[in-house]
């Protein structure tokens, strides 16, 4: 069985020397005579497990050490309630709108205090990210909460706002470790690890300390950040297999050569679909280039069925789940770290031959 070139948005492929690692170790880890699903998350060589995750990330992403690097669960949909619950303390946050997932965050802390939505690209269809300035938020917000990589319009934060003192929360689900970021320009960093990182089952939070211990006295304890923090993400069983192969991938891009080999790949890749779809007038890529994501490149033919040929034909040569997000349809590639530039190119070529096979009408 050949593997495919799996353009999904997340569940999203894994790199295949990871897959492979774990695959060698799956049924005996080490000298430990078990497997990592087996193994106490307090056993030694666990623990040792997820202290490397930890040190691989922050090794990475250049974490400063004031910031804690939580391993959570639950999603990203779930730090949507940590946020407000956590860094609530007037009451009032600031949300930017730039897609459905910022949108359900906002949703989400309108249960807890005064979200307000500041700005939003809705009435262009999130076909951009809002542009805001330091007057765009109110001065005694708690914070402004963003979405650094919108997954289903393919739209990105190229620059990071300027929000002032206000601490600048990120739902970086779909687009971290895929280029270096400046970390000490947010106040908290958070993602779910299927789309970059790992099988779903855990969600990294990296938060600033001092933005840690004003949770509010309703939190949940599994959902505060603080108890996390303070029992090493193990104040219950912690996801163990996927933060195994989250330190994997961690070591992946190591080897490789760190974030910026990382973004060096991954710049290359899209610039190879842009470039193409900017060269010809057959498919139509709706986002403004200066917002496009570099993870997910969306476009349309501009007739439903032909996008829906697309996906189909892609799909039986071996291009699978190109159909864009069932909420707003024609195509989207997700081009993740672990997708190869080879995946990109036959993606393009693919692209072109439909081109030819199906003249529009
Ligand atoms: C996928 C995604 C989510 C939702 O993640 P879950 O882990 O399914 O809760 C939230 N935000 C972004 C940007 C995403 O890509």
């Amino acid at each position: 069985m050949n593997r495919v070139y799996n353009f999904s948005a997340g569940p999203s492929m894994l790199p295949l020397p990871v897959l492979e690692k774990a695959a060698a170790e799956l049924v005996c880890y080490g000298d430990t005579g078990m497997s990592v699903m087996e193994m106490s998350h307090r056993s030694p060589a666990y623990e040792e497990i997820i202290e490397a995750a930890e040190k691989g990330l922050r090794a990475l992403m250049n974490i400063p050490d004031n910031y804690k690097v939580l391993f959570m669960q639950g999603g990203a949909s779930t730090q949507f309630a940590c946020v407000p619950l956590n860094l609530m303390k007037t009451g009032k946050a600031d949300y930017i709108l730039s897609g459905q997932f910022s949108t359900k965050a906002y949703k989400e802390a309108q249960k807890y205090g005064d979200a307000q939505a500041v700005a939003s690209s809705k009435d262009e269809n999130f076909i951009r990210i809002p542009e805001t300035t330091r007057e765009t938020f109110r001065p005694d917000a708690d914070y402004v909460h963003v979405c650094f990589n919108n997954t289903i319009y393919g739209t990105k934060y190229n620059y990071i706002p300027d929000t002032g003192d206000i601490p600048l929360v990120a739902d970086m689900s779909s687009c971290i470790i895929s280029e270096p970021v400046d970390v000490t320009k947010f106040g908290v960093i958070y993602a779910g690890a299927q789309k970059n990182m790992a099988p779903a089952g855990v969600t990294v939070v990296i938060v600033r300390e001092d933005l840690l211990g004003n949770a509010r006295p309703e939190t949940p304890a599994m959902l505060d950040w603080k108890l996390m923090a303070d029992n090493g993400s193990m104040y219950n069983t912690p996801p163990c297999y996927s933060i195994y192969i989250a330190k994997l991938v961690y070591e992946w891009i190591e080897s490789i050569g760190g974030l910026e080999k990382m973004k060096e790949m991954n710049e290359k890749k899209a610039k190879l679909l842009y470039d193409y779809l900017d060269s010809q007038d057959y498919y139509i890529a709706p986002v403004v280039p200066e917002c496009r994501s570099m993870m997910n490149v969306t476009f349309v033919t501009g007739d439903a069925d032909l996008d829906k040929k697309f996906a189909a034909e892609a799909g039986a040569a071996g291009l699978k789940n190109l159909k864009g997000h069932r909420s707003v349809g024609g195509m989207r590639a997700s081009i993740y770290n672990a997708m190869p530039y080879e995946g990109v190119e036959a993606l393009v070529e693919f692209m072109k031959k439909f081109a030819k096979e199906n003249p529009k009408k």
